[in-house]
């Protein structure tokens, strides 16, 4: 289970119509409370992917080792990582479980049509390694 504030919630969905027609992506910084990830923060991250930002989406690695340290430094850990479909469903897809390497974070994908957000959902990555790593369905609670 995925837990976000409001405001969390609403600025990962603003952040997908801003970028829209291109995915946005960014992480989700917190901390965990059992099985419940709970976040603190969103941080936006800039889309590396230049050659199709409409269906593929790439944290640069130096940006993601900042957004680590500071994040450590307020407490807080990586949790999620977060991206858009513009005008497609708020499904992973095997692009998506490809890229995928943090186990036990979430991966929250919200749908933008015609630059509006629509369903957001999270899926967990589960497994222990790269052969067997799946994305199981995770409720989200805003609150
Ligand atoms: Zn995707």
């Amino acid at each position: 289970m995925l837990k976000i504030t409001p405001q969390d919630y609403d600025a990962i969905r603003r952040h997908g119509e801003e970028t829209y027609p291109y995915e946005c992506c960014g992480v989700l910084l917190g901390a965990m409370d059992g099985e419940v990830r709970i976040v603190t923060s969103t941080v936006r991250c800039g889309n590396t992917r230049t050659d199709s930002a409409h269906d593929r989406y790439h944290i640069d690695p130096k940006e993601l080792v900042r957004v680590q340290r500071e994040g450590r430094e307020r407490g807080e850990d990586i949790v999620g990582f977060y991206h858009s479909h513009p005008d497609h469903p708020a499904q992973w897809s095997q692009e998506d479980l490809d890229q995928a390497h943090w186990f036990s974070c979430s991966y929250v994908i919200t749908s933008v049509a015609q630059g509006t957000a629509e369903a957001t959902n999270s899926f967990e990555l589960t497994g222990s390694d790269e052969n067997d790593k799946k994305f199981a369905n995770e409720p989200v609670a805003v609150e």
